[in-house]
């Protein structure tokens, strides 16, 4: 291991305090490594997207990630991967093509290594005395597993950070400390990173290796609008960790010659009240009413199947209409499902009305568009009797475009209630390709030596994201890229 006389040089440098940098730090020092761990924020707000997180993991038990878990990623592992390169996948990895290695697709060696590591990543933070668990959750319905820790992702960062300053001369923390670049030797290896602190003050920090775990770029307007297009201005993050993540890791990653992977154009949206400065103030009761834009019109089928499945892709609709807007329109129907308000997050209550017309005159969209809307939707609904909230009831409206797959009722009854929709970003798709140790991967499909990427950093998701599977990468991630470089060194 490295010369401990420079307080500045450590093993291993880490950027990022959410799971999957403390993941990597911590299973680095328990390694035998000295780790340095940078954070933007102050200690206080430490862990990022993760601090935030409930942290569920998409599982059927401790030891299995859920059964569709390979499914999911593989149906959403890119756009139409040429089939003539993907199916060289069925042979060993070292005689993939460069292109294969390199390619903008979630790989099927990545997959499956998640879903091996994910219950040793759970059982890993269980040894420090988390407890993970089948917690309820705010979806009245849903389509996969999922387990959580106790305390969420605020206890998986507190856990460890708490561990990690228990070891002080194994692992120094450099709060509001925000890594820029890489830093290279004469030759091009990569020695260390460039940060800055809160004076504006510059700060070397050297290592055998990085580890870049500063999560995605949805706390950076301008990468926002650059990948997401011009409506990202009238999207903002779900919570407050996300603000931190300004997209740095991934652009040094980018300009070391690293390849990109994952959706640069898409990101994890969830319907919020943008009203209400709440973390994650969700509105999911919508599939039982309608969304109409600031036009009054209806634009999504907002039931094609279950809640958890379909919010993200309905979403990303809401952000493309008029001013990223939509109504999600209900009538007093709304009571006859059992414990609708755990679906419901925001703060401030919903604007009530007792008419079609006040609905239209309270939200400032056209009476005659959101009146002849609403009438057309429940011309088209069918007749009520097999209504069940709980599942895909096939109750679906005719003749419409977009028609409504399940839960259509009419909505005639008062008292009305609407909530204002935005899409809020999650996190975004957009990172870095890299292979089963978390090392990333160039342009030409090689290995960047001393460089390991973790978390959001890393490039997986395209469409669709099977949800639960962020966490659980981040610990994955952080884990491979810090066993790989300690299997290394000792
Ligand atoms: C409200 C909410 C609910 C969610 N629910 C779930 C869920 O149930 N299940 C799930 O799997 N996922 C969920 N997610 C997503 C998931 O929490 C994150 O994707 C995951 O925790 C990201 O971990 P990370 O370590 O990659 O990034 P983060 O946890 O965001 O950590 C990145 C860290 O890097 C720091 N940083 C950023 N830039 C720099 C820099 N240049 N230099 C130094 N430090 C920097 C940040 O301050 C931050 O501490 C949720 C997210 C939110 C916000």
């Amino acid at each position: 291991m490295s010369d401990n006389s420079n307080s500045l040089k450590f093993d291993l440098v880490v950027v990022g305090c959410g799971i999957s940098g403390l993941s990597a730090a911590v299973t680095a020092q328990q390694n035998g490594a000295r780790v340095a761990i940078l954070e933007r924020s102050p200690k206080e707000e430490r862990g990022g997207n993760t601090r935030y997180t409930e942290s569920y993991w998409r599982m059927q038990s401790r030891d299995s990630v859920s059964a569709d878990f390979e499914e999911q990623l593989i149906a959403n592992s890119g756009g139409y991967p040429d089939p003539e390169i993907t199916q060289e996948t069925l042979r060993a990895y070292n005689e993939w093509s460069p292109i294969l290695k390199a390619l903008a697709f979630t790989d099927p060696e990545l997959i499956s290594t998640i879903a091996q590591e994910a219950p040793l990543a759970l059982k890993w933070l269980e040894s420090f005395g988390i407890k993970f668990d089948f917690l309820p959750n705010y979806f009245i319905n849903e389509s996969t597993t999922r387990m959580a820790p106790i305390g969420g992702g605020l206890a998986l960062v507190e856990t460890l950070a708490k561990y990690a300053e228990t070891v002080p001369s194994d692992i120094t923390f450099f709060y509001n400390t925000a890594a820029k670049s890489l830093l290279n030797s004469k030759n091009g290896e990569i020695i260390g990173v460039s940060a800055v602190n809160n004076q504006n003050l510059r700060l070397d920090i050297l290592g055998d290796a990085v580890v870049l775990a500063s999560g995605g770029f949805q706390g950076n307007p301008e990468m926002q609008s650059q990948y997401l297009g011009t409506q990202a201005v009238y999207t903002r993050p779900v919570a407050r960790g996300g603000y931190y993540n300004r997209g740095e890791g991934i652009r040094m990653a980018l300009d070391a010659g690293g390849s990109p992977a994952g959706d640069y154009g898409s990101f994890h949206a969830q319907p919020v009240d943008p009203r209400s400065g709440e973390q994650e103030p969700i509105v999911l009761t919508y599939t039982y009413g309608i969304l109409v834009n600031k036009l009054g019109m209806r634009f999504v089928d907002e039931a094609p199947t279950t809640v958890d499945a379909s919010y993200e892709s309905r979403t990303r609709e809401i952000m493309k209409q008029p001013e990223g807007l939509a109504f999600a329109i209900h009538d007093g129907r709304l009571d006859d499902i059992p414990n609708w308000k755990k679906s419901i997050r925001s703060s401030v209550p919903p604007i009530m009305a007792e008419t079609l017309s006040e609905i239209a005159d309270k939200i400032n969209v056209d009476t005659y568009s959101l009146v002849s809307t609403i009438h057309a939707f429940n011309n088209a609904c069918p007749e009520p009797s097999n209504f069940n909230p709980i599942h895909v009831d096939g109750l679906a409206t005719q003749g419409l475009l977009p028609n409504k797959s399940n839960w259509s009722r009419v909505i005639d009854k008062p008292p009305f209630r609407i909530w204002p929709i935005i899409a809020a970003n999650c996190f975004t798709f957009g990172g870095i390709k890299v292979n089963t140790n978390a090392q990333v991967i160039n342009m030409d499909g090689d290995i960047i030596p001393r460089l390991y990427a973790a978390g959001e950093v890393v490039g997986l998701y395209y469409r669709n994201y099977p949800g639960s599977t962020s966490v659980m990468r981040g610990a994955v991630t952080g884990r491979l890229a810090a066993l790989h470089f300690t299997r290394l060194q000792n």
